[in-house]
C-alpha cells in the first residue's frame, strides 16, 4: 500500500492507525452486526461514542467543568453566524483581532447581526504577523481572535487576558498544543484539520455564556439548545463524531497534548530550518515570531519556480503544497496526523530542489 506525503489543508490527513480501526470496524461496530453509520443516534451504542468522544475532548484538553463540548454541523463557517446570533447585544459592540481572511470572514457575518469594532488588525502588511498588540475593551459583547491563520501561516503564540469573553475560532490548530482553556468563554473548530473528517463542528463554551443565548433565534440556531439536549437536538453527524473520538484515542496513545506539541514542533522546525538555511531561495511569508506549526507559507522567486516546485512535488509524491489561492506561494500544512518522516521527505525534497534550480 502507498500512503501519499499529504500537505492538505484541509480536509486533511488522518492518522493511518485510525483510519485502519475504522476499516476494521466498519461493516460491524462493536458486534452490532452493522456500521456506525447505520445505528440509531437514539441507541445505546450510539451514545457510548458520542459521550466518549465528549469525555475524551475533556479530559486531553483540560477542559474545566464549567465548560461544555457541543458537536454541531455548519462548520465554522456557521459559528462566525451563531456567536453574533446568541451573544452580539443590541448597543453593544463585537470586537475582531483580524489577522486573515478567516477573521475577516467572522467579522463580516458580526457585522450583519449587529455592532463590529476591529480592536488590532495585519492586514496592511499583508497579514504577516499576529496583531498582538491592542487596547483591551471594557465595553462591548466579547473578543474575536483566531488562533491560527490557515492561509498566512501565522499563530498566536500566547493568549491574551481579556476583561470581555474571549472568543477563538481554533479551527487550523485546536488540539495541537496545551493552552489554558480558560482564558476563553467559547472556543470552535471544524474537524477537518486536527480531528478528523470534515462535518463535525467542536465548541467549547462556558456554561455562564449559555445563560446569556438571545432567546429570540431559531431553535437549531442556539447553542442552549444543543447544551441542555447534549448536541442530540436533532440527527448529529454521528460517523464524524465516530471519527473524532478514534483520533482523540490515537492522541492519547501519542502522550497526550504535551508529546504532540513537542512534535508539531520538531516537524515545524525540519521545514522552518530549510527555508532560514535557503539564503534566500525560499522565503517565509509569515515573521519569525508569528510562525505557525500548522501551516507552514513559503514563496519561492518567480511564478516559474513555483509551478516547477509544486509540479516536481507531486511527481515526487507530495499532495496539497500549493498555497492558497488569496496569497498564492506554497504551503506545506503539518497538522497532527502528519508524521515527521513526511516533513523529514519534504525537507529533504527542498533542499533538491533548491540544489537543482539555483
Ligand atoms: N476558520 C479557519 C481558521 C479555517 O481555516 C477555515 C477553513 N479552512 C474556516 C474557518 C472555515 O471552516 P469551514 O469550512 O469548516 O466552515
Amino acid at each position: 500500500m502507498k500512503r501519499t506525503y499529504n500537505f492538505n489543508a484541509g480536509p486533511a490527513a488522518i492518522p493511518l492507525a485510525v483510519l485502519e480501526k475504522a476499516q476494521s470496524e466498519l461493516v460491524d461496530f462493536n458486534g452490532t452486526g452493522m456500521s456506525v453509520m447505520e445505528l440509531s443516534h437514539r441507541s445505546k451504542s450510539y451514545e457510548e461514542v458520542h459521550n466518549r468522544a465528549s469525555a475524551l475532548l475533556k479530559e486531553l484538553m483540560g477542559i474545566p467543568e464549567e465548560y461544555e463540548v457541543l458537536f454541531l454541523q455548519g462548520g465554522a463557517s456557521l459559528q462566525f453566524a451563531m456567536i453574533p446570533m446568541n451573544f452580539l447585544k443590541s448597543e453593544t459592540d463585537a470586537h475582531f483581532i483580524m489577522s486573515g481572511v478567516w477573521s475577516e470572514k467572522a467579522q463580516s457575518e458580526a457585522s450583519k447581526i449587529g455592532n463590529t469594532n476591529i480592536l488590532a488588525s495585519s492586514k496592511d502588511d499583508r497579514y504577516t504577523y499576529i496583531p498582538e498588540t491592542f487596547e483591551d475593551p471594557a465595553e462591548g459583547s466579547y473578543i474575536h481572535l483566531t488562533s491560527n491563520n490557515t492561509i498566512y501561516g501565522t499563530q498566536w503564540q500566547d493568549f491574551p487576558i481579556t476583561k470581555l469573553p474571549l472568543i477563538a475560532d481554533m479551527s487550523s490548530d485546536i488540539m495541537s498544543r496545551e493552552f489554558d482553556v480558560s482564558r476563553f468563554s467559547l472556543i470552535y473548530a471544524g474537524a477537518q484539520k486536527n480531528l478528523g473528517p470534515s462535518g463535525v463542528t467542536v465548541v467549547i463554551v462556558k456554561k455562564d455564556m449559555l445563560a446569556e443565548t438571545n432567546e429570540q433565534i431559531p431553535a437549531i440556531l442556539k447553542y442552549s439548545t444543543h447544551s441542555k439536549q447534549n448536541s442530540l437536538y436533532n440527527t448529529p453527524p454521528t460517523f464524524a463524531i465516530y471519527m473524532l473520538s478514534l483520533v482523540l484515542e490515537w492522541i492519547q496513545e501519542q502522550g497526550g497534548l504535551a508529546a504532540i506539541e513537542a512534535l508539531n514542533n520538531k516537524k515545524a522546525s525540519l521545514l522552518y530550518d530549510c527555508i532560514d538555511q535557503s539564503g534566500g531561495f525560499y522565503s517565509g511569508h509569515a515573521e519569525k515570531t508569528s510562525r505557525s506549526a500548522m501551516n507552514v507559507t513559503f514563496t519561492l522567486k518567480n511564478e516559474e519556480l513555483t509551478k516547477a516546485f509544486i509540479k516536481e512535488s507531486i511527481e515526487s509524491g507530495f499532495s496539497g503544497l500549493g498555497g492558497h489561492r488569496s496569497i498564492g506561494g506554497c504551503r506545506a500544512s503539518i497538522y497532527n496526523a502528519v508524521p515527521i518522516e513526511a516533513c523529514q521527505a519534504l525537507a529533504d525534497f527542498m533542499a533538491n530542489f533548491q540544489k537543482k534550480h539555483a
